[in-house]
């Protein structure tokens, strides 16, 4: 590495526990050089949440440290193999486009990956030029801040950089790297590339990564190894099992969750094609590629399971030393995945309606609701949020029919508990956001940035979606409805 490609600083400290483990989950590479960087935009609050140095961020170091023009000394940037699958099929893929430059400890003491998505080819690049563009960058910047604001477990978004070149995808556009920050990049399909190209021991060695990082307890306490991955095996599927609820909840639809798109630890990982549903159609899929709508919002739950069997088999060899045995557990665990989701959702739908200690009987009530506003296209995020104001009235499906009758219905049960009508209401304002990063919101922000270079109608928009529960203070310029009810909205991937 060139000299005048380091930058000599006491500011940040990364390190790198990734590159203990064999060899062949990563590859040494440094980020590209580029000609002008220079930042976009900068998550202040989250440098200052993390306890970084802002005015270190903020120097000219700090640009070329963020945008992966520079590197800091004596550190081990690096591209992770990994493999998943895709559409159900499996590859073999890797960072084709981003390099983790080191894990971060935070004030806290959490470690987190400091990662540049754009900066790059890799040799898992396959035919793809490493790069990003400026506009699906900002938005992944809008969504994640977003999804943090609604308290939705996220890898988050440092800041974007343009990078001074221009790369071509169907038209010409500026290039951009994004700073992400995650609690690791350790996918599903990192997991699935060690067992099918590396062996058992790398699994294991995997494993026992992961446990460290984000599973620690697992590892006291435990009668013998295979109890270990047991144990690893339930965590990662209770904390999948409750992200997707959280995603369902909120109408989230991440639009492309192939193996390699789902974190072990339990964050929302790759914003690519994913959107916010607006009126409520279970199968609503945003994603232009997804034709056979495999990742419709109705099916996050089934395909989060099938991508955990997937999960499952890579451990089976550290599950029992009889085959058949550790297939049996796996099974069972996979199965499990199925009532923790529906515990989570069923316990936040209550909360949602106002009900403290949500029945399975209840499920009826939700189940009318949601059919109602079916067939009636009502608008899912907005009709919590009127139930929440107390202003039903202001619905468009408040005269249709039926739905006097469900709120007669739902009024009762919520009678029949013992909790104060401000209670209630306090309970479902600190469950139903006034705002979300809608589609329109979104491409407005986007369209102000990415064509008159101005970030501040995005700047604004990120500021509001970090308060989506302040009913005290409710941004109501963000919380109209779309006019185009029609889910005509189109999203990419790998932009
Ligand atoms: P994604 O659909 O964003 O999860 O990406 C799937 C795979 O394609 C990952 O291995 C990415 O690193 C890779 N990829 C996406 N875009 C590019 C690009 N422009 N150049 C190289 N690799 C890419
Ligand atoms: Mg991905």
């Amino acid at each position: 590495m060139s000299e005048n490609r380091t930058i000599s600083t006491n500011k940040i400290l990364l390190k790198n526990t990734f590159i203990k483990l064999p060899n062949l989950f990563y590859t040494k590479q440094l980020p590209d050089n580029i000609p002008l960087p220079h930042i976009f935009i900068l998550n202040d609050k989250l440098a200052n949440d993390l306890g970084m140095d802002l005015s270190f961020l903020q120097s000219k170091e700090g640009t070329e440290f963020l945008s992966g023009n520079q590197v800091l000394e004596n550190t081990n940037p690096i591209a992770q193999a990994y493999a998943g699958h895709q559409f159900g099929y499996f590859t073999m893929l890797g960072d084709g486009r981003a390099i983790l430059l080191g894990e971060y400890q935070a004030k806290s003491g959490e470690r987190y990956d400091i990662q540049l998505k754009g900066s790059g080819r890799t040799p898992y690049s396959r035919g793809g030029d490493g790069k990003a563009a400026l506009g699906p960058m900002l938005r992944e910047y809008i969504i994640s801040e977003g999804m943090h604001g609604l308290g939705i477990p996220t890898t988050r978004s440092l800041a974007v950089s343009v990078t001074g070149e221009t790369i071509i995808r169907e038209e010409i556009l500026e290039g951009a790297v994004l700073t992400r920050v995650a609690k690791s990049h350790i996918r599903v399909g990192t997991f699935e590339y060690a067992s099918k190209f590396l062996g058992k021991e790398s699994v294991k060695a995997l494993a026992d990564y992961t446990i460290k990082r984000h599973y620690p307890r697992i590892a006291e306490n435990q009668k013998n190894a295979y109890h270990v991955y047991h144990n690893l095996l339930q965590q990662v599927i209770k904390k999948q099992a409750y992200l997707i609820a959280r995603w369902q909840l909120a109408g989230f639809i991440h639009g492309v969750m192939n193996t390699d798109n789902m974190a072990v630890s339990g964050e929302t990982i790759d914003y690519g094609p994913c959107a916010f549903m607006d009126r409520y159609k279970p199968d609503t899929v945003f994603s232009s590629i997804d034709t056979k709508k495999r990742y419709a919002y109705q099916n996050q739950p089934t395909i989060a399971m099938w991508n955990l069997a997937r999960f499952s088999e890579t451990l089976l060899p550290l599950l029992d030393s009889n085959p058949s045995k550790a297939i049996e557990i796996a099974e069972k665990e996979v199965m499990e995945f199925a009532q923790l989701y529906q515990r989570y959702w069923l316990d936040g739908m209550g909360k949602k309606l106002g009900i403290f200690s949500v029945e399975k009987e209840d499920i009826d009530l939700i189940k009318q609701l949601l059919d109602l506003m079916q067939k009636y296209k009502a608008d899912y995020t907005d009709t919590f949020f009127q139930l929440s104001r107390g202003t039903a009235e202001q619905l468009e499906i408040y005269p249709a029919q039926g739905f006097q009758q469900w709120l007669k219905l739902w009024k009762n049960r919520l009678s029949s508990q013992n909790h104060s009508k401000e209670e209630v209401q306090k309970i479902m304002q600190q469950n139903n956001p006034t705002i979300i990063p809608r589609n329109y919101l979104v491409e407005e922000a986007l369209e102000a940035a990415v064509k008159k270079q101005d970030n501040s109608i995005l700047k604004k928009l990120v500021d509001a979606l970090q308060n989506p529960y302040d009913y005290e203070n409710i941004p109501l310029q963000y919380t109209k409805i779309p006019k185009d009810n029609s889910c005509s909205y189109k999203t990419y991937c790998g932009t």
